[in-house]
């Protein structure tokens, strides 16, 4: 596990941009992260690091009451869900995230505990409020995954 300190925004837009450089360089499959944390801890902020990253130049709208916007970029499709207000009985189903397409998918889900049925993460996030900063775990189930994430991070 990774353990990082957020002094302002521009560090979780930067974590977002070092996990985009990492998907880049090494994912070459669907990618799914879920990202856990309270109101205000930061989870769209670094969804829209990553999209930046990825070379996204238009507005990134929290999907909180959408439940999930998309954005296809060249060769991927990143689909971004909120499910803060989902309504109890409502499956994530509708949104069909497990649609085939030709397009290399990263799936990025917050509240992630309000799915209801279970889906692996190759990354779980966890964001915290310290003080005025935010602190980040990262798991990820790939190791190499995790050391190129540190490494990018630590060179920034
Ligand atoms: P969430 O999606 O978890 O509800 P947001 O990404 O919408 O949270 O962020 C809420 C606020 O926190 C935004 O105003 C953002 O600028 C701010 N923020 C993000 N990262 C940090 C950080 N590391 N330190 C301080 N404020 C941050
Ligand atoms: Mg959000």
């Amino acid at each position: 596990m990774l353990e990082l300190k957020l002094e302002d925004e521009s560090k979780t837009l930067l974590l977002g941009s070092t996990i985009g450089k990492t998907i880049e360089d090494l994912v070459t499959k669907d990618f799914e992260i879920h990202l856990n944390g309270d109101l205000g801890s930061g989870k769209t902020t670094l969804v829209r690091g990553i999209l930046k990253y990825f070379n996204w130049k238009d507005v990134v709208t929290s999907p909180s009451y959408t439940l999930c916007e998309e954005y296809e970029i060249k060769d991927k499709l990143l689909l971004h869900v909120d499910l803060y207000r989902i309504n109890c009985g409502e499956d994530v189903e509708v949104l069909n995230l497990d649609r085939d397409t030709v397009l290399q998918k990263i799936i990025f889900i917050e509240w992630p505990r309000n799915l209801r049925t279970d889906r692996t993460a190759d990354v779980i996030i966890n964001l915290d409020h310290d003080n005025q900063a935010r602190r980040a775990s990262i798991k990820c189930k790939d190791i190499d995954i995790e050391s190129s994430i540190k490494t990018y991070n630590e060179n920034n």
